[in-house]
């Protein structure tokens, strides 16, 4: 019973007459729970606010009023709160009134009638049954806690790592930028001093310097491509993104002679310009990682109310099923610098997608071209 204060399992006692009150007092305290009478239904309302095991309550102690202020009450407990109601009901045939206060009082939820006369043992057992309910709805409770407290702790690291990787990035862009430049005047102005094994020390140099200035800008941009949200909705008609992703990459398109296949996309709930990055890492993928034949890129959804599902598919040299998980990771490339990148494409297509709820993945074989998924919230 973690987590739960002292009133938490008191069980709180509505009764129309003192005497009756007495009585159920007596018999819950000697059953050892913790009973409090409440002697109106304002004092009743004020416990439960407060926490409380379980409500007693003889019918009769309830008008109309009285039960439609007590639903309220308890409409307004948090979503993890049922807290159980046991009635005790006038005996005898079931009349019309009974029955109409029957279906008021099944309002509150969780409700066991009781009909009177009642048997010691009976009362007892419901409310321990009831008590118990309650208890596992406390342990709910606490997980709902521990679930939030832990949400909060991850996006709390994950801003501080980020904030790390932006700040680490940024604060070597300035001496990158001033080993790259003293290397090449050192190759201008004393070329003539060296040789040719310090010419291609030089070289090496300045293309190392180079490679860790993409890196540098690479990560940047990935640490950033979240920052500074749109004003308004996010709503993309992936079809007009798709129309500048290609009218942004024609001239690549054209040199590689590829086909480009597309039909109708959804709309999606994602600001433009980060399903354009989407599509544009994408395609551009397809088109780098091509095959000896004509590159095939086709761009195509999957009807789905809720999501809006894009497939990019090509036919190129295909990835094996041992690294679909691992291209996601920022860095992480299967190629050698023959294919210019940075391995941070995927990563950066994965932030966006995850930072809508959605989901992106592979399903490729080597040598079979590559089919790309990913989902966003459906935006029509
Ligand atoms: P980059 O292209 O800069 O290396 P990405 O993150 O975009 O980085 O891709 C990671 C790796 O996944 C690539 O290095 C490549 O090996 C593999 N890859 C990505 N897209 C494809 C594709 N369409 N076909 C085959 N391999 C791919």
């Amino acid at each position: 019973m973690n987590g739960v204060d002292h009133d938490g399992y008191a069980v709180l006692v509505l009764a129309a007459r003192k005497l009756d009150e007495k009585l159920a007092l007596g018999v819950l305290e000697g059953a050892r729970f913790r009973a409090r009478a409440c002697g109106t239904v304002e004092a009743l309302e004020r416990g439960i606010e407060r926490g409380a095991g379980l409500v007693l309550l003889a019918e009769e102690a309830l008008d109309a009023k009285g039960i439609d202020s007590l639903v309220s009450v308890v409409s307004h407990q948090p979503p993890w709160s049922d807290i159980p109601f046991v009635v005790l009901t006038s005996g005898g045939g079931a009349t019309g009134h009974s029955q109409r206060r029957s279906q008021m009082l099944s309002k509150l939820g969780h409700v066991t009638l009781l009909e009177r006369p009642i048997r010691i043992a009976t009362l007892i057992a419901s409310v321990r049954a009831g008590l118990s309910s309650r208890g596992r709805q406390y342990e709910v409770r606490n997980q709902l806690t521990e679930l939030v407290r832990q949400r909060e702790e991850l996006g709390r690291s994950n801003a501080a790592l980020e904030q790390f990787a932006y700040a680490a990035a940024h604060d070597l862009r300035e001496p990158l930028r001033n080993v790259s430049l003293y290397v090449q005047l050192l190759s201008e102005r004393c070329g003539d001093q060296l040789n040719g094994q310090a010419d291609r020390f030089i070289k090496e140099v300045i293309d190392g310097t180079d490679r860790m200035q993409t890196l540098v800008e690479d990560l940047l941009g990935y640490t950033r491509v979240l920052h500074n949200p749109e004003e308004g909705e996010p709503v993309a008609d992936a079809n007009v993104v798709l129309d500048q992703v290609l009218e942004s990459m024609r001239s690549t398109l054209e040199r590689a002679g590829a086909e480009i296949i597309r039909r109708p996309l959804p709309v999606a709930r994602v600001f433009p310009p980060h399903l354009y990055q989407v599509l544009q890492n994408l395609i551009s993928n397809a088109v780098k990682y091509r095959s000896e034949c004509t590159p095939v890129v086709e761009v195509e959804a999957i009807p789905d109310q809720k999501l809006a599902h894009f497939i990019v598919r090509d036919n190129g040299i295909g990835i094996a099923s041992d690294f679909h998980d691992r291209i996601f990771k920022v860095f992480k490339r299967l190629h050698n610098r023959s294919i210019p990148g940075t391995g941070m494409g995927l990563a950066i297509c994965q932030r966006i997608v995850s930072h809508y709820g959605g989901h992106i993945w592979v399903e490729s074989e080597v040598g079979k071209g590559a089919e790309f998924h990913f989902t966003l919230p459906n935006g029509a």
